[in-house]
């Protein structure tokens, strides 16, 4: 391997840059060449490229978002536009690519490298903590921590009598930030697209003379697919049924995608971006890589998908438990 290229794609998540980072300078120690791709797949297809130094990644640890920029692109799914894509890397000298995304981006990578000879190694950044193979994706921990800040302010105004939040948080169809966000926030409840439940027992708890000892409720709702603001429907629904109780509804939105990253996105974003130069150096290809009980590990891009990721159920018994 004489020269990595490295791009993030799809949803920015808070880490990136600590990912981004440790590409260019692993590589750089290595006396391997760098360069960042800018704009995810879109970038690869339009030769839109620029070389990385020491200097240029720089003060970007403590960044949220990514300096390559991301981008979604159609034409990558199609495999003339993958196509295009090995051409201009062929053309740049580009002899092993680091990608960091989500399920979406790993899967268009695990395409390229199937399509034409070329090294790829993916790093798990999404902050809907969405993929198997990996005990946590990068920034779905700062999202989190964003989520409680957020909810943690809801709680003080929502103190008053019969009133419930529906409090829409993202995941794009993985419960993940809700469950986890409503265990860390002492919320009342979590609808959730893995707890196909989640929505009638609620109503049952509610029938049932739930919040009789509480002044306020809050419950945390995944997102639906990329749309925001289905909870409003949820809520409407809730409204007809219960209309002693006052509803309100806060769509917490893009706000979750940013800030300073946290501390183990960071590391996160530093073990792994040194792990993918090695992987690459240690003529791996078609591997993410993983963070299992504290230890990197190589997932093959079969085995790292967003369908074979599992929420651990005994979580929902704890929201239920700890919700009384
Ligand atoms: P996040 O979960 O944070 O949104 P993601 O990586 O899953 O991140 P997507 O929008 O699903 O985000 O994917 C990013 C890009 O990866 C797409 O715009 C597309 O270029 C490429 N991609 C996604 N799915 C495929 C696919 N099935 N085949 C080829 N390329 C794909």
């Amino acid at each position: 391997i004489k020269r990595i290229g490295v791009l993030t794609s799809g949803g920015d998540a808070p880490g990136m840059n600590a990912a981004i980072r440790a590409v260019a300078r692993a590589s750089l120690y290595h006396g391997i060449s760098v360069c960042g791709i800018i704009k995810g797949y879109t970038g690869l297809i339009e030769n839109n490229i620029i070389e990385l130094t020491v200097e240029n990644v720089s003060n970007i640890i403590q960044r949220g978002g990514t300096i390559l920029k991301t981008a979604r692109s159609h034409e990558f799914e199609t495999p003339e536009g993958r196509a295009r894509a090995y051409q201009v890397i062929q053309e740049n000298e580009i002899d092993g690519l680091v990608v960091i995304g989500g399920d979406g981006s790993l899967t268009g990578a695990r395409l390229l490298a199937n399509e034409h000879n070329l090294p790829i190694v993916g790093i798990p950044a999404t902050i809907d903590n969405d993929l198997a193979g990996t005990d946590l994706t990068i920034g779905y921990t700062t999202a989190l921590n964003t989520i409680m800040d957020a909810v943690d302010k809801l709680r003080d105004t929502a103190s008053s009598h019969e009133r419930i939040f529906f409090v829409e948080v993202m995941g794009r169809e993985s419960g993940f930030l809700a469950l986890n966000g409503a265990i860390a926030t002492g919320s009342e409840g979590a609808l959730i697209p893995e707890d196909p439940t989640s929505t009638e027992s609620l109503k049952k708890m509610i029938e049932s003379g739930f919040r009789k000892t509480k002044s306020s409720s809050i419950i945390l709702v995944t997102e639906s697919g990329e749309r925001e603001g289905q909870t409003l429907f949820i809520a409407d629904d809730f409204k007809r049924r219960y209309p002693n109780f006052d509803i309100r509804v806060t769509i917490l939105g893009h706000l979750q995608r940013g800030g300073i990253p946290c501390a183990t996105d960071r590391i996160m974003g530093s073990r792994m971006g040194a792990a993918a130069v090695q992987a690459l150096l240690d003529e791996q290809r078609n591997v993410m890589i993983g963070y299992d009980n504290d230890e990197i590990v190589y997932v093959p891009f079969v085995k790292a998908t967003k369908k074979q990721k599992r929420i651990d159920p005994d979580l929902i018994d704890l929201l239920h438990m700890l919700s009384i």
